[in-house]
């Protein structure tokens, strides 16, 4: 089978929501409809516009790392116009970044470049389409294939799954109880509290957000150049999703990840994540020797070292995932005798929420994927 392909049956999870979609399966909380109670908030205050180099922007959000995100973006301001790497979660949400924008310039926006096909980061398009009738939408070849089909059918399962999991989160913080029942921490509440905000501005335009579509499509590399200023847009290989590109800017020393890199836990989903492949792409990632790592979600990173533990994390499960495929184990069995807690510890500490975190995006999808890998190996 094709690893590639992007169209093969399963439990399809859609990064940022494949949480609500794991909790929904294996957290056995009674449903109940949606609640209607709550109204979308601004999120203008979520984000921070942070300047990287001359004409460089990040916009960073600073909502705490939970079970819900939104994407980074970057505005790349040119002599002539601008480049933005990645849209949102939903449109009022880019309507903010857009507006973010135009403090800084009244340049027109010619590209938004998405970093791969996942909706947190692609949804928001049409605002920047209906602003600017010339720009055009760069992604991988493999998001143009994904969106309009597999793309669809999660973005549908989201929507329908969201309002049971906020109600579910509400019920629990009005009883002051975590997911597994036990005394909810101050950390669990702002997080929650936080989460229940986006998922409300999302679902308040669900139904009526557009797909956008990529209109140029890359397979490896495609270099843009702006007065002195080079626009590097690179497929480094396979490992968040089929579809990651990255954007470098080498004279800034600036590349921007996508979810190739997402702190504070990497986001793996299964079965669109590829462990193996990962830790070569992230290989490739260092030798650009950026000095500025914009991920997909979390903070700007100065230096390589969390790619490192990225890497270290997904050289340990591959290996260990390849020794109990040799030992004749189940998957389940797999789960049992590999352990990856000191992993956890050095990502997220004993925080109760990244505990959730690491096992929900990491162990559970991650474990799952290399075993495929490995079992398809022999
Ligand atoms: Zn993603």
């Amino acid at each position: 089978m094709n690893s590639r392909k992007q169209t093969r049956p399963g439990i399809w999870l859609n990064c940022v929501w494949f949480l609500i979609v794991v909790m929904l399966i294996f957290v056995s909380v009674p449903g109940r409809s949606a609640s209607q109670s709550a109204k979308a908030q601004s999120v203008a205050a979520d984000f921070e516009v942070q300047k990287l180099a001359e004409g460089v922007y990040a916009v960073i959000r600073n909502k705490p790392p939970g079970l819900m995100v939104d994407a980074n973006n970057v505005f790349i301001i040119n002599d002539d116009d601008v480049i933005v790497v990645d849209s949102n979660g939903a449109p009022a949400i880019t309507r903010e970044v857009l507006a973010a924008l135009r403090k800084l310039t009244s340049k027109p926006v010619r590209y938004v470049i998405n970093t791969h096909y996942h909706d947190d980061h692609i949804r928001g398009n049409q605002v920047y389409r209906d602003a600017f009738p010339t720009v055009e939408f760069i992604a991988h070849e493999f998001a143009h294939e994904y969106l309009p089909d597999q793309g669809a059918v999660n973005r549908k399962s989201f929507l329908e799954g969201a309002p049971r999991f906020a109600e579910q989160m509400r019920e629990m913080l009005g009883k002051n109880k975590n997911f597994f029942d036990a005394g909810i921490t101050e950390e669990e509440r702002t997080t929650f509290n936080s989460d229940l905000r986006l998922i409300d501005l999302v679902l308040s335009e669900g139904a009526q957000a557009q797909t956008v579509l990529p209109t140029v499509t890359i397979k490896d590399r495609l270099t843009l150049y702006r007065g002195n200023r080079i626009i590097d847009i690179r497929h480094l290989g396979s490992g968040h999703t089929a579809a990651d590109i990255v954007v470098h800017l080498p004279k800034e020393g600036i590349v921007v990840t996508g979810d190739l890199v997402v702190w504070p836990v990497p986001l793996v989903g299964d079965p669109q994540s590829h462990i193996g492949e990962w830790v070569s792409t992230l290989e490739r990632l260092s030798y650009l020797r950026p000095s500025m790592i914009v991920p997909g979600h979390g903070p700007v990173l100065r230096d390589d070292s969390y790619l490192k533990l990225m890497a270290e994390l997904f050289t340990y499960i591959k290996q260990q995932a390849e020794a109990a495929v040799s030992r004749g184990e189940s998957l389940e069995q797999a789960r049992k005798s590999i352990s990856l807690v000191e992993f956890r510890k050095k990502f997220v500490g004993e925080s109760p929420v990244g505990r959730l975190s690491f096992g929900s995006y990491v162990v559970g999808p991650a474990l799952a994927v290399a075993y495929r890998e490995a079992s398809m190996k022999r």
